[in-house]
């Protein structure tokens, strides 16, 4: 008769995970505080952490900037495929007297000293890492972005973990002779707001592992990028999928990161609504009007199993032009007659410089769009004069 951990492994697999592996509390003690699975579950002694592989080819369309949405749909796709693996993984267990909790996929953060709501949270530690626990458990291993790195698929993979009292077998980590990332660096040439150190690093050490890994500046920063506030980079040249520029470069200071971000994140309309993916993610990914608005995670993207790949994927992004936002709530790559227009929430927008004319395509509204985008076209609508329509009243 199969063991409970093989049992457990191939029920994840049937339903669709690509990796899978079992660690344990214990393994687990030795980590950062959000590698201990007895925040969420007191009881928890073994953790059961599995991956799927994100579609490669939307993946390279959206660095190319060749399409923006199928890869954010499928980054949807792909977390309700986790939510219900670690419901079955969840149920499977309770079925045996044990107790069981699927963790979150995203976006529970553990409280901060000081921070009232999400607005005013700086470090963002997760209740529970998922990241470690799929090194511990011989998933990956943590490469220098800090992404969790796996032989198949690179960086290519979306995690999930079940939490248990039942006490399991424990994977072995991938010894450091298969280390996964081989150092190339490429990760930091494509982060637009070099979050991630090419020369400084640090260590971190889970399960008996220690990984050396990048000094990254504060969290902040990857906030603002990746949430959208900022997604130019440094040369000018290329920008992530974000439209929205600060228009000056983020302070080196952590404080005034910490203020800056603080700032945008209280004038961020998504912040004022009650039902946003930040109160309860698992209802956003089942909302079938949601949309997964994605416009980074280069570091991630960026990083296939093979260095040529790993290389070829920074041309594309490099030579993939900025983005701007069409009224229509799409994002594009911007051409020489997009401008850049300031906005009430403390950024500027690009927007293609035609759609400011006097006949502006009619405001569309869709289900689940951003609510900074929306708010936007809403005021350029509203506010924008254009150059043609100055022009003609000054004459
Ligand atoms: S891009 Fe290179 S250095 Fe960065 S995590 Fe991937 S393999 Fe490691
Ligand atoms: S997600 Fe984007 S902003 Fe954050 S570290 Fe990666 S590349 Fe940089």
């Amino acid at each position: 008769m199969d063991s409970t951990e093989t049992r457990l492994k191939s029920l994840t697999m049937s339903l669709g995970a690509d990796l899978v592996g079992i660690t344990t509390t214990d393994l687990l003690a030795d980590g950062p505080p959000s590698a201990d699975p007895r925040y969420i579950l007191p009881t928890a002694k073994s953790v059961i952490s599995f991956a799927l592989s994100l579609d490669i080819d939307l993946v390279q369309h959206f660095i190319s900037k060749k399409t923006w949405r199928p890869h954010c749909d499928n980054r949807k796709v792909i977390a309700q495929t986790l939510y219900t693996i670690g419901d079955a993984l969840t149920e499977q267990l309770r079925s045996e007297g044990y107790e069981a909790v699927n963790v979150d996929l995203n976006n529970n953060y553990r409280p901060e000293k000081d921070a009232a709501d999400i607005t005013e949270m700086t470090e963002f530690h997760p209740d529970f890492s998922h990241r470690y626990a799929a090194l511990a458990a011989g998933v990956g291993r943590l490469g220098w972005s800090g992404n969790l790195l796996t032989r198949e698929y690179g960086a290519l993979v979306e995690l999930g973990s079940v939490l248990t009292s039942a006490n399991l077998t424990p994977d072995s980590p991938i010894p450091d002779e298969e280390h996964p990332c081989d150092k190339c660096k490429i990760c930091s040439l494509v982060c637009p707001v070099e979050m991630i150190q090419p020369n400084t690093s640090t260590q971190v050490m889970v399960a008996g592992v220690t990984e050396t890994i990048s000094r990254k500046r504060p969290n902040t920063c990857c906030w603002i990028s990746c949430t959208g506030y900022e997604g130019l980079a440094l040369s000018g040249t290329w920008s992530n999928w974000s439209p929205y520029r600060l228009g000056r470069p983020l302070p080196e200071d952590k404080q005034e990161l910490d203020s800056l971000c603080i700032s945008l994140q209280k004038a961020d309309p998504q912040m004022q609504t009650g039902d946003n993916s930040f109160n309860d993610y698992r209802q956003a990914v089942f909302d079938p009007d949601w949309f997964y608005y994605t416009v980074c995670g280069f570091c991630r993207s960026v990083c296939s199993p093979r260095r040529e790949e790993r290389l070829a994927n920074r041309k594309l992004i490099v030579n993939s032009g900025t983005a701007a936002l069409k009224l229509d709530g799409s994002h594009e790559v911007a051409t020489e007659k997009s401008v850049e227009v300031q906005t009430p929430f403390g950024l500027n927008v690009m927007v293609p410089g035609e759609e400011l004319s006097k006949e502006r395509p009619k405001i569309q509204k869709w289900q689940g769009q951003f609510p900074l985008d929306r708010e936007v076209i809403q005021y350029l609508h509203q506010n924008c004069v254009s150059a043609d329509e100055e022009d003609s009243s000054a004459d």
